[in-house]
């Protein structure tokens, strides 16, 4: 490059960088809730405080937030789309999803899924507000100004639907009881392109980043997965304190586990009393990986199956880094749960321990969880990165790399 095309483009790249410091801001969220749950009628009650900076330059007179489970209804548009593809005949069979075909329009009342707000207010008044379907519009009392930060206060109820599509209860092929995504009242995101109320059709997950504190309480016999970091490893056990521990005994019929993570954009937890859970600690300050996975005593190659996650994930941990970035989170956890393979922050859920879906849904943690795009409008931004990385990753694995480790 000649002299002068190179000032030419420092001064280029010099006004992009001050452009983008002008105009570039991102919104931010503070969760706090507090959760009971009722493992007889799969129930629970939820408290949530949420600190919600508008960062953006605009006065924002409304908010939106997602209730996902609402999509577990019979006549929403997630039941009304699969069953319309049920009617698309490709290769001579229908185009629906098999996980969802016509098992939503058939779920009984204490089948279905649902999120119910009982009470919100901002700023300590309570605030009117709309549901539409999966989607809940807050009409607010008083806008929120430029660049400020605001509270609320929500007390909700949900009810956990029949495992549907990604999030459930006992599920029909794992047997896992609880698969907890998409479980409480999420702020939708708002960005340069205004809000994203997107309604929970089929499509994937955008959000707000920032930092998730979450205290559930549930029956003692159950075992628990999830976003962040156990903050109560001590009183609970079950290898979150030390490898190999068992549950800790407890005269009450509930405990209490605390979660926290920072800087992410959505929290998932899992519950189980038949789970195992194996961890291993990467050398050098690394991460904490886990392994957390339905117990079938007569089946001892589940164990190795699952044990062989951490080993794989170990290994190919240094490549990624080197070749990907740095993974900045304390944690992340394979967890058996969902409906097949998805990623959410510093966990995946998994149907089952098959490292092609293993590797996939990992290196999701770069492709979208670190960088926070719209998967539901920019899937490729996601799913390409990462399978791209994935076909890296398992060449690497099985010795086949030209890259170095
Ligand atoms: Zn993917």
């Amino acid at each position: 490059m000649k002299k002068s095309a190179i000032f030419l483009s420092a001064v280029l790249c010099l006004h992009v960088i001050s452009f983008a410091q002008v105009t570039r801001w991102q919104q931010a969220v503070k969760y706090n809730m507090n959760i009971d749950m009722n493992v007889q009628t799969n129930r629970f009650t939820g408290k949530q405080r949420l600190e919600y900076s508008n960062n953006s330059p605009v006065v924002l007179n409304k908010v939106f937030y997602h209730l996902y489970f609402n999509a577990f209804q019979p006549n929403s548009s997630m039941d009304a789309r699969s069953q319309e593809l049920g009617k698309v005949l490709v290769s001579n069979r229908p185009d629906w999803d098999g996980r969802v075909k016509d098992r939503i329009a058939n779920l009984k009342e204490d089948e279905i899924g649902y999120q119910k707000i009982i009470s919100l207010k901002m700023n300590g008044v309570p605030q009117p507000f709309k549901y539409h379907e999966t989607i809940l519009e807050v009409n607010l009392t008083k806008p929120i100004a430029a660049r400020s930060k605001v509270v609320f206060e929500m007390e909700f109820e949900a009810q956990v639907p029949l495992q549907g599509r990604r999030s459930g209860r006992d599920n029909p092929t794992t047997g896992v009881r609880y698969s907890m995504s998409q479980w409480y009242p999420k702020m939708c995101e708002y960005d340069y392109e205004g809000w994203h109320p997107t309604p929970y059709v089929a499509r994937e997950f955008y959000g707000v980043w920032g930092n998730f504190d979450v205290t559930i309480r549930i029956d003692k016999d159950y075992k628990l997965g999830g976003t962040g970091l156990l903050m109560n490893a001590a009183e609970i056990g079950w290898g979150y304190d030390a490898p190999g521990t068992e549950l800790k005994p407890t005269n009450k019929a509930k405990r209490t586990w605390r979660f926290v993570g920072e800087n992410i954009h959505d929290f998932v937890w899992t519950a189980d009393p038949d789970y195992k859970h194996l961890a291993y600690k990467m050398p050098g300050g690394g991460p904490t990986l886990h392994s957390i996975y339905k117990y079938k005593s007569n089946n001892p190659k589940n164990d190795s199956a699952w044990a062989t996650v951490l080993t794989a994930a170990a290994k190919a941990l240094p490549f990624i880094e080197k070749n990907f970035g740095k993974y900045p989170y304390p944690q992340y956890s394979f967890i058996q749960g969902g409906d097949g393979g998805m990623e959410y922050p510093m966990a995946t859920l998994l149907v089952g321990p098959g490292l092609g879906t293993v590797f996939h849904e990992w290196l999701h943690s770069w492709y979208q969880m670190m960088l926070g795009t719209n998967e539901s409008m920019y899937a490729w931004m996601d799913e390409g990165f990462t399978s791209y990385a994935e076909d890296l990753v398992t060449k690497f694995y099985d010795n086949k790399s030209a890259l170095q480790g």
